[in-house]
């Protein structure tokens, strides 16, 4: 594969191994990260080198990838004097795997094109194991001329990367990625009530139903987990309402009424006023048995 000169903003939880992945499909690699210590410990971890700004990490880049918190934080990491825009040149590619809003995916394709550069909204589905396994699913908004060039490289640490349309509906496609995920949690939470009620064996149940209708990543990664009250991992409730709100706001703004989804997130609220907010999103069925 041809080697590419890349840039990866934000070594969390996901920037983190998909950066390494990066790396170990053999592109040239510059990270940052606001914690500067973390991008230090990644260059020990992996082939590469970190930036002290956005600007400087983007600097020798011609694709830059992002994966930060919330509309705001990206914007602080795009924009000023130390933004990856200042850093970047005409022709070249900005990736944001973060998800926002698609308002955000829409302001930032036009700051870029100020600047003659290509942005692509990419958010992605697949957690912490897909992001360490290299099996993520990756939502594209932007042109295609641009998704054809980035498409090879994301494939680093992608099973699927799709272009769904212009700039805008990757994080459309991300909404309708996490309306689903709450109706299936509320669906396992209410199932798991009734399942331990009728003394059936969870890990029995898991294993027969995931072949059925009913199977889903949810039940094979999570119910025998919610079975035994275990949840201080994978995504977190605080980043889960992030994500609902933008899915609410957008709904509305399409005059849109989505219950299911208000029920869950309202449940998640409360959740999180009880201190569960860096807790695993299949806690939901806690906010059944209280
Ligand atoms: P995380 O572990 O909390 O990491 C967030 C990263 O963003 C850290 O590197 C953090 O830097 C950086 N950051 C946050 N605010 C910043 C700011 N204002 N300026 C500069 N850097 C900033 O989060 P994550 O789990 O990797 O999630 C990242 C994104 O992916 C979120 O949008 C999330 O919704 C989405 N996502 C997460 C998952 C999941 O399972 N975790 C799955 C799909 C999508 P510091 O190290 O300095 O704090």
């Amino acid at each position: 594969m041809t080697q590419i000169k890349t840039a990866f903003i934000g070594l969390g939880v996901m920037g983190y191994p998909m950066a390494g992945h990066l790396s170990a499909q053999g592109h040239q690699v510059c990270v940052y990260n606001r914690t500067a210590g973390k991008a230090e410990q990644w260059t020990q971890d992996y082939v590469g080198s970190f930036g002290l700004t956005p600007k400087a990490a983007a600097s020798d880049a011609n694709l830059v990838f992002m994966c930060v918190g919330n509309d705001n934080d990206v914007r602080q990491v795009v924009y000023g004097e130390e933004g990856v825009l200042a850093g970047m040149q005409a022709g070249d590619i900005l990736v944001d795997h973060t998800t926002t809003s698609a308002d955000l995916a829409l302001e930032l394709a036009e700051a870029c094109q100020k600047v003659g550069v290509a942005f692509i909204d990419a958010p992605v589905s697949g957690g912490q194991v897909g992001a360490e396994n290299g099996k993520l699913t990756v939502m594209c908004g932007g042109s295609e001329q641009a998704f054809a060039k980035a498409q090879g490289v994301m494939q680093a640490y992608s099973q699927q990367v799709q272009r769904m349309g212009d700039n805008g509906q990757g994080q459309r496609c991300k909404m309708v990625n996490q309306i689903c995920i709450a109706g299936v949690l509320q669906g396992l939470s209410e199932a798991l009530l009734l399942a331990e009620k009728s003394g059936l064996d969870i890990a029995q149940v898991v294993d027969t139903l995931q072949h059925g209708a009913a199977g889903s990543w949810q039940m094979v990664n999570r119910l025998e987990t919610m079975a035994k009250d275990e949840f201080d991992f994978g995504f977190a409730i605080d980043w889960m309402r992030k994500d609902l709100g933008i899915c609410l706001d957008e709904a509305k703004s399409k005059d849109l009424s989505l219950p299911l989804t208000e029920s869950v997130d309202q449940r998640y609220a409360a959740l999180q006023q009880q201190g569960m907010g860096r807790l695993d999103t299949s806690v939901l069925v806690r906010s059944l048995k209280a």
